[in-house]
């Protein structure tokens, strides 16, 4: 695949051309320049597929505190806070969103509006928690305005700070929530239906973790039926867990 990296040059054209749009698209004039969010940071690309071992001075509190100062994408300049994650350091089980919603951005912790709410229960129904055995994180760690899906270049943006808190976690198990968690970390364009309650092996540095798919809860709470195939699914995690 060919791969561009952009110069400091090409940025600020980009962000004057944003700006540029933005101003058409809106009605009242905005002048704030919206270059500073190029300035500072090289994008790192979507290395999911060149990752090796965690590096030995990695930790969960030097991502967060990055993830804090990250300007990469423009969901920088939208968000109120940023959301790393949250949940036990040696985690049984990493689970892994799409990206905070209005109420994981106001209190900068994931999965604490109702579909977190759900998840919850969910997990607890086959003994997991934040609090004892595992780790949820999401896609993106900003919000997308009015909970759009995160765009190619956000997700490309914030993919490194996943990967390394996959490496520096080293979960027993992964479970990805939705399409936008499936099409982060497996690099598909499958959706969910096809995906999901199978358990697939998930290369990081000499680690394979094994890994799964199921339903958003958001998607859940649209339709008392859709809790069926997420509990089939949860019931073999339960099992592999459990073997
Ligand atoms: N949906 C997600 O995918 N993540 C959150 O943190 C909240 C809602």
């Amino acid at each position: 695949m060919f791969k561009y990296t952009m110069t400091d040059a090409d940025r600020q054209k980009l962000a004057g051309f944003i700006d540029l749009a933005d101003n058409f698209l809106t009605s009242g004039y905005k002048s704030g320049p919206i270059e500073y969010i190029f300035k500072q940071n090289d994008i790192k690309t979507n290395s999911f597929k060149s990752l090796n071992s965690s590096q030995e001075s990695d930790s969960l509190e030097k991502i967060a505190s990055e993830i804090k100062a990250c300007k990469n994408c423009l969901l920088a300049v939208t968000r109120k806070n940023t959301v790393p994650g949250e949940g036990t350091a040696n985690p049984l089980v990493l689970v892994i969103g799409e990206g905070p919603g209005a109420e994981e951005d106001r209190q900068g912790r994931p999965f604490v509006g109702a579909a977190g709410q759900l998840l919850d229960k969910m997990l607890g129904a086959i003994n997991l928690s934040r609090t004892s055995n595992c780790f949820i994180a999401n896609s993106v760690k900003c919000r997308p305005p009015d909970n759009r899906d995160p765009h190619p270049e956000e997700r490309e943006a914030c993919a490194h700070f996943l990967q390394r808190q996959i490496a520096v976690l080293k979960p027993k198990f992964i479970l990805l929530v939705g399409v936008v968690a499936a099409q982060c970390l497996l690099n598909t364009k499958d959706p969910v239906g096809k995906l999901h309650g199978k358990f697939i092996d998930y290369k990081c540095g000499d680690l394979t973790i094994p890994l799964m798919v199921t339903y958003h809860p958001a998607w859940v709470l649209r339709n008392e039926e859709n809790k069926r195939p997420v509990w089939e699914d949860l019931k073999k995690f339960k099992s592999r867990i459990d073997s």
